[in-house]
């Protein structure tokens, strides 16, 4: 079984995140970058499929910059066995993502792809669907268990109040969610390790992708910042609040 996992570089999750002062977009300047927390979740799952002797090959791609590179040594330390880097300076928007994947995915044959189920910085919650859609693969979004029962991808998946199991003919497409597993901490040997492994740069024009932004961002900005609150002495004292400042009772 070949596994295909997509990985998205973006700002840290522990970084928080300011908005450009023209209110375009949000500000990555000097700001920590990452491997998207759902695609680190996506990486571990494919190990521990070629841990338990199903996955034979694990092929990391990103696409994007050129330090996107960074976030395909740590899938590769992780333990994928080769990389792709889609190479461009363009903004990428899912749908361009999708195209970009699918053709990888016609030159590699997978038999699995595995993504996060969200980008972390845009939360589109698109690629996966829409690469399913363009390759005509079953998918299972947001799963929380994967399993390989009588031939088939058995995937568990999180819904509102409970769970549904899907069995998926393969080849076929997986988000992860955040229960699916634990990722492992990454070792120095295999950060070493990782830098000898095979990383291959191409192009969207090489792909035959045309990468156009299809909408346009017309204003990000921060939340509403909230009041602060008061302290009162007594519950007397909150029921006058209530009635007379708030006029909630
Ligand atoms: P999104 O639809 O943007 O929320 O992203 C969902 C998933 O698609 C991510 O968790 C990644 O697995 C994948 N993905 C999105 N953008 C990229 C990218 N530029 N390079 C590689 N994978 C991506």
């Amino acid at each position: 079984m070949k596994v295909l996992v997509a990985v998205k570089r973006v700002v840290d999750y522990n970084v928080k995140v300011r908005v450009k002062s023209d209110q375009t977009g949000v500000d990555t300047a000097n700001v920590k970058m990452s491997m998207n927390p759902f695609d680190e979740i996506a990486v571990e799952e494919a190990v521990r499929l070629k841990e338990q002797g199903l996955a034979t090959e694990i092929i990391a791609v990103s696409c994007g910059v050129t330090q996107c590179t960074e976030t395909l040594r740590t899938a590769l330390a992780i333990g994928a066995d080769r990389a792709i880097l889609v190479e461009t300076t363009q903004e990428l928007q899912p749908l361009a993502v999708a195209k970009l994947l699918h053709a990888v995915v016609l030159k590699e044959k997978p038999d699995v792809v595995i993504l996060g189920k969200q980008a972390i910085d845009d939360d589109c919650n698109q690629t996966g669907q829409m690469l399913a859609a363009l390759a005509g693969m079953p998918q299972a979004t947001f799963a929380s268990k994967v399993e390989w029962v009588n031939d088939r991808l058995q995937v568990t998946r999180e819904i509102d109040g409970g769970s549904e199991v899907l069995s998926l003919q393969l080849p076929a497409i997986v988000t992860t969610d955040l229960r699916l597993n634990e990722p492992r901490f990454i070792t120095l040997p295999n950060i070493v390790k990782a830098k000898k492994k095979t990383l291959d740069v191409i192009t969207p024009e090489a792909l035959g992708v045309d990468v156009t932004p299809r909408h346009q961002t017309l204003k990000v900005s921060e939340p509403a910042s909230r009041k602060s609150g008061i302290k009162v002495a007594s519950v007397d004292d909150l029921i006058v609040q209530l009635k007379t400042v708030a006029k909630v009772i």
